[in-house]
């Protein structure tokens, strides 16, 4: 690893260390990232270091599988994503970075009648929230993926949900854009620099403890996905957030096939096209907590066949990468986000499966809280901490593009 950032972000040179920021954001993922930038850019809040451990981006935002979407369950879902997807169409132009932004649908399949039902409610909460989804027939998936097997063993497609606004964008190029203009704006990034514990007096964080000394804050926002439970335990913040690996896979590339995403969660399988041909096959979690990123045969073996069951002709395509990411699973399938029993140290958390899409919209929301010293955003109150103890969980369980 070095400290020199990819040649394409073309950000300043590293800098020494200050001993002290008005902010600290700790991650420098995605989320990390756009925090930085929506502080500098509408709140004039520059004093601000990123810190990341490990290379810009290589957490999860580099791992993902790059879906797009806001065809969730619940009000608060839907409209939380919705207004990220709406940010999404605007980045490139934002940044005068090309993020790869490609609108391409996604389709869900039911292969029960109880889907067909959960579907039907979906799509209406989705329509009533402004969303577009709706549920379309045999005749009209044929017609959308002519490729698709219609009657995967077992499991004949009985109808789907049909989401247009489904897209991708590349994921480097999100956390590239985000740094350089937030590093435009006074926002320092310091790659290899990890925190490893705090300085807290009188119910406040005073200062991080990193492997490149003490660094003094005004505030801390923590924003390291699949590490959240490893900060919070050093503060004594208890969350309900278990850490699974979660893999997936790239084939050689192909002619143009596959426009639309393709998910079924009774297969635990998704399948989509990159622009470069390949084909990205993502599923369910491992089936145990672990802290780790290595790859495993009996995934690979598992996801593949469900894959094939869905386009027969995969069986002779030959797999290029197989690789994992450490996600923190909530038991509602929802983040936390928002303020903790610290004063002045705010979560960006729990974003398990499902946070890339979430990007703009995290950072806009946890600039504004922070900003504000603590107001929270009505877009994120429904995340937060507290809902696990009042019972109000935001349960998006059946919104998930494969089951985890
Ligand atoms: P990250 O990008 O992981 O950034 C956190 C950073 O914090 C890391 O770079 C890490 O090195 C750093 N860090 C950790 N601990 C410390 C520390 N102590 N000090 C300093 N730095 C630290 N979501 C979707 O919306 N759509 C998808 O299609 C999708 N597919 C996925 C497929 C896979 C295989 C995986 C693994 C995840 C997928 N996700 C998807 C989830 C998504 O990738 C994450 O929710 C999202 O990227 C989280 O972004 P982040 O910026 O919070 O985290």
């Amino acid at each position: 690893l070095s400290s020199e950032y990819p040649a394409e972000v073309d950000l300043p040179a590293p800098k020494d260390l200050k001993p002290s920021y008005d902010v600290v954001i700790i991650g420098g993922g995605g989320h990390g990232l756009a925090t930085a930038y929506y502080l500098s850019k509408y709140h004039g809040v520059t004093n601000v270091a990123v810190l990341e451990k490990s290379y810009l981006g290589g957490g999860n935002t580099a791992r993902n599988t790059a879906v797009i979407r806001s065809n969730y369950l619940t009000s608060e879902g839907v409209k939380f994503y919705a207004e990220s997807v709406r940010m999404f169409k605007e980045l490139s132009n934002e940044f005068d970075f090309n993020i790869m932004y490609s609108e391409r649908g996604q389709l869900t399949l039911a292969h029960t009648d109880a889907t067909v039902r959960a579907f039907r409610q979906r799509a209406e909460v989705n329509k009533h929230f402004g969303g577009r989804t709706e549920m379309i027939d045999r005749q009209q998936i044929r017609e959308l993926v002519p490729t698709l097997n219609m009657d995967p063993g077992h499991l004949p497609v009985l109808a789907g949900l049909w989401h247009i606004d489904g897209a991708t964008a590349r994921h480097d190029a999100v956390a590239w854009g985000y740094a350089k203009q937030a590093a435009k704006r006074g926002v320092e990034i310091h790659q290899l620099t990890e925190v490893q514990d705090f300085v807290v007096e009188n119910g406040r964080i005073k200062a991080v403890k990193t492997n490149r000394g003490t660094v003094q804050c005004g505030c801390a926002v923590q924003a390291i996905a699949g590490a959240s439970s490893l900060l919070m335990n050093k503060l004594g913040i208890r969350a309900p957030i278990h850490t699974y690996p979660l893999q997936a896979m790239v084939t050689q590339p192909f002619k143009p096939f596959l426009d639309p995403l393709v998910s079924s969660s009774a297969l635990h399988c998704y399948v989509q096209q990159t622009g470069r041909g390949e084909v990205v096959i993502g599923g369910g979690s491992d089936p145990y907590p672990l802290y780790n990123t290595r790859s495993t045969l009996e995934l690979k073996e598992g996801l593949l066949a469900h894959a094939i069951e869905m386009f027969p002709f995969l069986a002779n395509a030959r797999l290029m990468r197989q690789w994992a990411g450490m996600t923190d699973m909530t038991p509602d399938y929802s983040p936390i986000m928002g303020r903790s029993p610290i004063d002045n140290y705010y979560l960006d958390a729990g974003w398990g499966t499902w946070g890339f899409k979430s990007t703009p919209i995290c950072g806009k929301t946890m600039a504004e809280l922070v900003a504000s010293g603590g107001k929270t955003p009505a877009l994120i109150a429904p995340f937060a901490l507290e809902r696990f103890s009042t019972f109000q969980q935001v349960n998006e369980m059946g919104a998930t593009a494969a089951s985890h």
